[in-house]
């Protein structure tokens, strides 16, 4: 009969709309938990050590360095990119740049240096961690190289975020690290936090306080950059 084929359309094209809504829904939820558009922003993130050249080592746990390094910079990466940066690390997985070539230090360094001058970066952050005789001493500090003004302002912005947020107090200072005088790029090197230091051991090997130290590093990248 005709009225109801005419309702059979009605219903149709009801159906119709509350798909296309739901449709329209589902895309803008999925849009807006992806990532923000492009700043034009750079950040080269180097986790220190890797591979052969394990860094410092935990004092309880006997963690490496160069693991701990790694967790924070690829949980820094991602805050960066959610945010808009481009974010290009100096490696990605547990092993060191090293092409056998000379001393091994010197290779590996050399090879950073490589990733660096071609990023054209904003700014160079380096990711370590402290060791010190003395087990009480910790907290997070930020360096940056002898002669660079610039560095110095952004190591004392990124001291300032973190004695806020990471329960330190210390004061950034100038450092005689390669990885921070190789380039002519704004470079600033982070230790966050003290191997050596039994309770800051515990917090660092585990991955919730690596993306709090990640997310507080972001907070002073933005204060510094934008
Ligand atoms: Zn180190």
């Amino acid at each position: 009969m005709k009225i109801i084929s005419i309702k059979k359309k009605t219903v149709i094209a009801v159906i119709a709309v509350v798909l296309a809504a739901v449709a329209i829904i589902i895309f803008s939820v999925a849009s807006s938990s992806s990532a923000a558009a492009p700043n034009g922003l750079t950040v080269v993130i180097d986790p220190g050590h890797g591979g052969a050249d394990g860094g410092v080592v935990g004092t309880t746990t006997g963690v490496k360095e160069s693991e701990v390094n790694l967790g924070i910079a690829k949980s820094l990466r991602h805050f960066l990119t959610e945010s808009g940066y481009t974010v290009i690390m100096t490696r990605q997985s547990d092993k060191d740049l090293s092409d056998g070539s000379g001393s091994f230090k010197q290779s590996d360094m050399r090879a950073r240096k490589k990733i660096i001058d071609e990023a054209h970066a904003d700014l160079v952050v380096s990711i370590h961690q402290n060791s010190y005789p003395r087990k009480e001493i910790k907290g997070a500090q930020v360096f940056y190289a002898q002669n660079s003004e610039t560095g110095k302002s952004y190591a004392e912005i990124m001291q300032r975020v973190l004695n806020g947020t990471l329960n330190s107090d210390r004061t950034a200072k100038s450092g005689d690290y390669y990885i921070i005088q190789c380039s002519d790029a704004p470079s600033i090197l982070i230790e966050c936090g003290f191997l050596s230091n039994p309770s800051e051991e515990s917090m660092l090997v585990s991955t919730t306080y690596q993306q709090k130290v990640a997310y507080a590093i972001l907070t002073g990248v933005r204060t510094i950059l934008e």
